[in-house]
């Protein structure tokens, strides 16, 4: 057994019966930045590629402490028992710099992490928010073919990470929490923007009259943003990630989104977009490892840097001798 662990015909084989060992390796084979593991990896998206198509995409995301964890543990336990599989992904470009991924951890999901119809993975690590993205993304496409039809992927507000996540997710869901009265000046406007949904959470004891407040002050907010393309108006809801409460309605809400887009169209074209977005994406990904891997480019690039320091060239001459290096 030891030596076939990573034999990847056996690996798709069990992944594809549904086998959540198998998942784990195939991912690993994904995250690993070991050449010898790359054509593994590339097997395993190929062979999983015709089954992974039907599950629906939830890209979730809220500042530290809204309670994203403890919201996927009741939502995704929920889900579970309305018969679904769900897998838990994360998209945390900062797990690298502080050692430790606080996104998908599973200490944090206790009951979700012991069902059986439940995966989660955190973050890779180590790497570029576009390396992150794409085994994410490839990680999404293995999980659909192992037979789970729900991907939650979580994501803090830091950098681009949202936007990323918005990219390959069917539905993106806002966790807010009711707070100082000043809910939408301290928010980009691109993440509401972004938003399928927004739900305060944390609606329960003291909170509840404020959370109401909220929903007021964001449902009027919403009013002023033009007619998305899905033809979806983004709803907000209250939810107690923590007592439970409001989780179904959030399923509801997802599934009403769904029902809808499949029937207008925007469901397929979508995914066709963001499928385009993702050619340019790994294009631009791989120049870029290539141009920064090549032996030749780092040695000038030391050299470029060197003389830019000393004023014996400009970043325009210096670039350009560097992307003429082949
Ligand atoms: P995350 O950083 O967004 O993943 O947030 P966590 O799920 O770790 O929650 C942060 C803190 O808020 C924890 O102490 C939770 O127990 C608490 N919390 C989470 N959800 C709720 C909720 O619905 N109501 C209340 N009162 N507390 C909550």
């Amino acid at each position: 057994f030891r030596k076939n662990r990573f034999n990847e015909k056996a690996i798709l084989d069990r992944l594809l019966k549904g086998n959540k060992t198998a998942l784990g390796q195939a991912i690993t084979l994904i995250e690993s930045n070991q050449q010898a593991h790359q054509s593994k990896a590339e097997f395993l998206v190929e062979g999983a590629l015709p089954y992974a198509q039907k599950s629906v995409r939830i890209g979730i995301t809220g500042v530290p402490g809204v309670g994203k964890s403890t919201f996927i543990e009741s939502f995704g336990n929920h889900l579970i028992e309305k018969g679904h599989k769900v897998a838990v992904l994360a998209v945390d470009p900062s797990s690298s710099v502080s050692h430790g991924s606080i996104l998908g951890d599973k200490t944090r999901m206790e009951k979700l992490v012991t069902r059986e119809h439940a995966f989660i993975r955190p973050s890779p690590s180590g790497d570029s928010l576009g390396g992150v993205a794409r085994k994410t993304r490839e990680s999404i496409l293995l999980c659909e073919a192992a037979g789970f039809d729900v991907i939650l992927i979580e994501t803090v507000g830091v950098g681009q990470s949202e936007t990323t996540v918005h990219s390959m997710t069917d539905f993106f869901l806002l966790l807010k929490l009711a707070g100082a009265g000043d809910e939408l000046q301290g928010i980009k406007r691109g993440i509401i923007e972004m938003a399928d949904g927004i739900v305060i959470n944390k609606a329960d004891g003291d909170n509840i009259k404020r959370a109401r407040d909220a929903k007021l002050e964001f449902n009027r907010a919403l009013h002023l943003y033009p007619e998305k393309e899905s033809q979806w108006k983004p709803k907000v809801q209250l939810c107690s990630g923590l007592h439970g409460e409001g989780i179904s309605e959030v399923w509801e809400m997802i599934s009403e989104y769904h029902k809808k887009v499949q029937e207008n169209g925007f469901f397929e074209k979508n995914r066709h977009e963001q499928n385009k977005f993702w050619l340019f994406q790994t294009i631009n990904e791989y120049l870029k490892n290539r141009f920064y891997q090549n032996e030749q480019v780092k040695i000038a690039l030391k050299e470029q840097l060197e003389l830019i320091e000393q004023h014996k060239t400009t970043a325009f001459a210096a670039a350009k001798l560097l992307l003429n290096i082949r």
